[in-house]
């Protein structure tokens, strides 16, 4: 079978080639723009396979994604092209709005008259991809909103209150899945899941910034009183529930992704600096001295919790790494991948510098 992967030079869309390639036989064709977020050093080690090919484009480039897709002729579809970065969308919402609705709504058009055309087809072996092919929306648990803390776990119905850019243009692009599957008959599967940390995170977001400010003795920013609940997956746990979704996922449907993790960001950052610790301790004091409260950023959500019972229940999907395994991986992966780190921090994996602040 053939995947084509959008965003797959980003921090899941990455995970998801790398598991297709080392775990699967199925073929691979990553499209992605390389915007500051995509790095194929985190594809280094499936790069020269056979069944790998990288395309640079644009999802919004309705020409090039048509080209694509009767060039590659996929079977599935897992889009996970997007800007991701919520205070990014606050900063300048425009190129959230631009690919995460306009990119998403061109990749739709593209993939529907592609399924329609090997629909008409007089060929066995078209007909035969049509019905299998499917258009997988890969998407955030943050389109329903934030809840109070006795408020039950989010659930595949519960309303969409999304209160960032970020999580509006999302939500937006869910809505519009579900209307070219309602209206125009697309076969469409949607996932929304939980933050995920793990291998190759860009260090914008909080479990890598905290882990890399620490070593170099810098602040660690916390957010407001850091009392912000989030529920935590490692990032190949959601990539092989991803494949499983794109693969076996009923058409028409949502499956909420998540790992039954819920801890504060205080938390978080209390356990990679006690695991830092007890690894790399610094030459005097605690790496936990160097929390530094800020100002809390505006419409944060309290707490978001998620319900993944009905994948564990349908597909026999559930998480490999519990809490604890995970950020211990996820802190060894960064003390051991520092030439990774480097060039992301001094921008050289795009040929420039990025000036990383203490955003998260
Ligand atoms: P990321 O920012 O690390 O990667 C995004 C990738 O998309 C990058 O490689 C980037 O170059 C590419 N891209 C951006 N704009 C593009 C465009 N116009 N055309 C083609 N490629 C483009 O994001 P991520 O954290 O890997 O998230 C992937 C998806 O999963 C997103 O849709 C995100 O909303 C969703 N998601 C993320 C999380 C999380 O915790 N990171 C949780 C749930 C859902």
């Amino acid at each position: 079978m053939k995947l084509m992967i959008t965003g797959g030079a980003g921090f899941i869309g990455g995970a998801v080639v790398r598991t297709l390639i080392n775990e699967t036989d199925h073929q691979v064709v990553n499209v992605d723009k390389l915007t500051y977020a995509g790095n194929l050093e985190s594809l280094a080690e499936v790069s020269a396979s056979d069944r790998y090919h990288f395309v640079q484009a644009d999802i919004a480039d309705a020409e090039a994604m048509a080209h694509i897709l009767a060039q590659h002729q996929p079977d599935k579809i897992m889009h996970l092209a997007a800007e991701s970065h919520v205070d990014r969308s606050i900063d300048g919402p425009a190129d959230f709005i631009q690919t995460n609705i306009v990119g998403t709504y061109t990749l739709l058009e593209a993939a529907r008259h592609y399924w329609q055309s090997l629909n008409q087809s007089a060929s066995p072996e078209a007909l035969q991809k049509a019905q299998q092919f499917r258009f997988h929306h890969v998407s955030t648990d943050e389109v329903y909103g934030d809840l109070a803390h006795t408020d039950d776990l989010f659930t595949e119905s519960t309303p969409y209150a999304p209160s960032s850019p970020y999580s509006a243009s999302k939500a937006s692009s869910d809505h519009l899945v579900r209307a070219w599957y309602r209206t125009f008959g697309l076969p469409v599967v949607l996932t929304n899941c939980s933050n995920n940390y793990g291998p190759y995170h860009f260090p914008e977001k909080l479990i890598p910034l905290m882990i890399l400010n620490a070593l170099s003795g810098k602040p660690l920013p916390v957010y407001g009183d850091g009392q912000q609940i989030r529920d935590w997956l490692y990032v190949e746990d959601h990539a092989r529930a991803l494949i499983k979704v794109s693969l076996d996922g009923h058409t028409g449907d949502t499956y909420n992704i998540g790992g039954h993790n819920e801890k504060t960001n205080l938390d978080v950052v209390y356990t990679l600096c006690d695991l830092l610790q007890a690894r790399v301790p610094p030459a005097s004091g605690h790496y936990r001295d160097l929390i530094t409260f800020v100002p809390d950023r505006p419409g944060h959500d309290l707490r978001y919790a998620i319900d993944a019972r009905k994948i564990q229940r349908e597909l026999g999907w559930t998480p490999s790494e519990t809490f604890e395994t995970g950020m211990a991986k996820t802190v060894d992966w960064f003390l051991t991948h520092t030439q990774w780190c480097q060039n992301v921090l001094d921008g050289s994996y795009r040929g420039e510098r990025l000036g990383l602040q203490g955003l998260h």
